[in-house]
């Protein structure tokens, strides 16, 4: 806990002043509190996925997202805004991310046990540590063996945060996974660091225009401008391209218009424990 509040205390600049804030004294220990409970929560089961409906053009689902979601025991369940970056922070994302790798491949391998399901895709969310991890691409291959399922329908959403780090490394790791017909999307995209080389040289198979650009493009010539970009990034590249976070008809109606193709969004189901999602993706 001292070893927070010192780092605390050097993100506050050199206001030594804020150590001693009461407040702040609460904020470090709660955070401390939490990292430990991470921890706990994983030895205790408390982490689910939720799925969230991926469509195409003609509404049909294609398949979904598995989005993490921690049934925390005083606190109720919690979004990934409540604990992702604290879990990065303290490296627990590491053990975290292996549990959505194995139940991703669970729920993939009882997809597959079923004609209605058995051609649906999963992505999961990598954070860059795990991506980076020495073993990631081991574990990858593991668990998609240990659960026998088709890599195939196994989707791996990364962000361009990782493309701060060796490029060619980076390709190697996602080339031997794509060799196994495991594939990649790049998750928030437009909103990071990526550059036309990037888009021409990694191994992707997927664009996913970040939300913040869809919530406005009908009315904001510039949000606009940004999708019909990325949707052109995408002809150019020969990538897939979905629109994450549609929420209107009128939304999905001028994507569509402008050539995408895959759609994710409220519009099109929330996200959603397993029961309720596989109900929803047999309809
Ligand atoms: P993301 O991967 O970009 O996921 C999309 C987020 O948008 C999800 O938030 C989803 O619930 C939300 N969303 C979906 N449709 C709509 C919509 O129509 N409108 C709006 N406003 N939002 C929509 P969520 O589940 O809170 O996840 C937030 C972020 O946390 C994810 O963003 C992802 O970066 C991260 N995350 C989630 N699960 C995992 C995981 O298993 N591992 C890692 N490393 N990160 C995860
Ligand atoms: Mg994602
Ligand atoms: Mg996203
Ligand atoms: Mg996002």
């Amino acid at each position: 806990q001292a070893d927070m509040a010192m780092y605390r205390a050097k993100a506050a600049g050199r206001d030594t002043l804020r150590f001693f804030d009461p407040q702040m004294q609460v904020e470090v220990s709660s955070r401390a509190a939490l990292a430990t409970s991470l921890r706990q929560g994983l030895e205790h089961g408390e982490f689910l996925l939720h799925y969230q409906s991926q469509v195409d053009g003609a509404g049909q689902v294609t398949g979904a997202e598995g989005l993490l979601r921690w049934q925390h025991p005083q606190r109720g369940l919690l979004q990934p805004a409540d604990f992702i970056r604290l879990a990065e922070e303290t490296a627990t994302i590491l053990p975290l991310g292996r549990w959505v790798l194995e139940m991703a491949c669970t729920e993939l391998a009882a997809w597959s046990e079923r004609p209605e399901t058995a051609e649906l895709t999963l992505a999961i969310n990598i954070s860059a540590l795990q991506f980076h991890h020495p073993d990631f691409v081991e574990q990858v291959l593991a668990a998609v063996e240990r659960h026998g399922c088709n890599p195939k329908r196994l989707k791996l959403e990364i962000t361009e945060n990782l493309l701060l780090e060796d490029r060619d490394a980076m390709i190697a790791k996602m080339s031997m996974l794509k060799e196994r017909g495991i594939s990649f999307a790049l998750d928030d995209f437009g909103t990071g660091y990526s550059s036309l080389t990037d888009l021409g040289r990694l191994p992707l198979k997927e664009l996913k225009i970040d939300l913040s650009f869809v919530r406005d493009l009908v009315t904001n010539a510039n949000d606009a401008a940004i999708a019909r970009t990325i949707i052109g990034l995408g002809d150019t590249f020969a990538l897939d391209v979905i629109a994450e976070g549609v929420e209107t008809e009128a939304q999905r109606d001028w994507l569509a218009e402008h050539g995408c193709r895959a759609f994710q969004g409220y519009l099109f189901g929330r996200p959603g424990p397993a029961a309720t999602s596989a109900t929803r993706l047999d309809a």
